[in-house]
């Protein structure tokens, strides 16, 4: 049974203002990184799209946006533990620049599991992995973000892309409820 929240449930971990200004600086760090070289984004569905949207603004070089869907998390606060690929097409990869693009590392099987597809299947110029958030403490993989904006404690978050139970995506701060 999935408890429901209402906003007023919510506290704000990271404003609007601070993810901007975060992303902004990301944003540049990739430019220097990248020096005007092509980049294929891969942004996963659907947690990582306002991320990505913001992200990919601030970025200078030839770009090849790309989405992703993948599911392990069920309705509620825990995850599953599973990943699929729920729908993965993709263009040629090989020797790109590519840049996988997520919400959120938790346990890091998704990370696993998409940098393993990406291993299988091409072999990339460059392969990044660059996570809004960061939750180390449950980390259950080896996997450590390339580039991240902000590193959380063990709570669930939701906002700015990220669902308790297909809501509050579109809210433009991260926020949390206390479970
Ligand atoms: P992982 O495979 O690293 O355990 O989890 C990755 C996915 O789980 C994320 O892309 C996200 O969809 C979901 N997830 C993990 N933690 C949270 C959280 O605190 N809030 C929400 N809404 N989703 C989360």
């Amino acid at each position: 049974m999935i408890k429901m929240i209402t906003e007023s449930d919510l506290k704000v971990l990271i404003p609007e203002d601070e993810l901007q200004h975060r992303i902004k600086l990301l944003g540049e760090e990739l430019n220097k990184f990248y020096n005007g070289e092509e980049l294929y984004v891969i942004s996963v569905l659907k947690g990582s799209v306002m991320f990505t949207v913001d992200l990919v603004k601030h970025l200078k070089m030839p770009l090849n946006m790309n989405f992703i869907r993948l599911s392990s998390y069920g309705s509620g606060f825990t995850s599953t533990g599973k990943v699929n690929a729920v729908d993965i097409s993709l263009p040629d990869l090989n020797d790109k620049n590519v840049l996988i693009v997520e919400d959120i590392i938790d346990t890091g099987l998704t990370a696993k599991f998409l940098i393993d597809f990406m291993h299988l299947n091409f072999k990339t110029k460059t392969l990044k992995f660059c996570s809004l958030l960061d939750k180390k403490e449950t980390r259950k993989t080896e996997i450590q973000p390339d580039y991240h904006c902000f590193e959380i404690g063990n709570q669930f978050v939701v906002g700015y892309g990220l669902d308790y139970d297909g809501f509050y995506r579109n809210l433009p701060y991260i926020g949390y409820v206390e479970v």
